[in-house]
């Protein structure tokens, strides 16, 4: 994008966004509602499950309901983890990409915003990523790493999950 950095006050909003796995199996794609909150569903975790399963500090999530969701692929090798009963964390089988994290009994779906296609996160990176929702596990927080990076001026940081303590 060109021009001046988003701000939590304007940034573009995209309709659709496109994703899919590393080794190209599995395409998906969210269309979003005409009253998508961009800011409260943009979300980061940084507790034990989510750091091993995407293999980074924290994992950043864009929740969409899961009926906005659909494949453009088979899903052959889709398979999902549960390191939590209840708890979903869907990844491709043949190379690793985690690609979401969905409670079962909740009609949405987190998906890993590491896995959006380029030119969408290019464009559109700030609505998906701005982390203005929850941002949970921050006592799991790397000091001097990721201290920085999310909850400071925008969300809501809390220490463990969001029916914890708020930090
Ligand atoms: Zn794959
Ligand atoms: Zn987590």
């Amino acid at each position: 994008m060109s021009g001046s950095s988003p701000t939590i006050e304007n940034f573009p909003k995209p309709k659709f966004i496109t994703g899919g796995c590393l080794c190209g199996s599995i395409k998906y794609r969210a269309d979003f509602p005409e009253d998508h909150d961009f800011l409260h569903q943009s979300r980061s975790c940084q507790c034990t499950q989510c750091r091993r399963g995407t293999g980074c500090l924290f994992y950043v999530a864009h929740t969409v309901p899961l009926g906005n969701f659909t494949y453009l692929t088979p899903t052959t090798t889709l398979k999902n983890f549960y390191a939590t009963p209840g708890i979903q964390r869907g990844f491709c089988s043949n190379c690793g990409s985690f690609l979401y994290w969905r409670h079962e009994s909740r009609d949405e779906i987190a998906m890993a915003v590491g896995t959006v296609d380029p030119e969408f996160l290019s464009d559109f990176g700030f609505a998906l990523a701005n982390t203005a929702g929850d941002n949970v596990w921050c006592e799991n927080e790397i000091k001097g790493v990721t201290d920085g990076m999310i909850g400071k001026e925008r969300g809501i940081k809390w220490a463990t999950d969001s029916k914890g303590v708020r930090m």
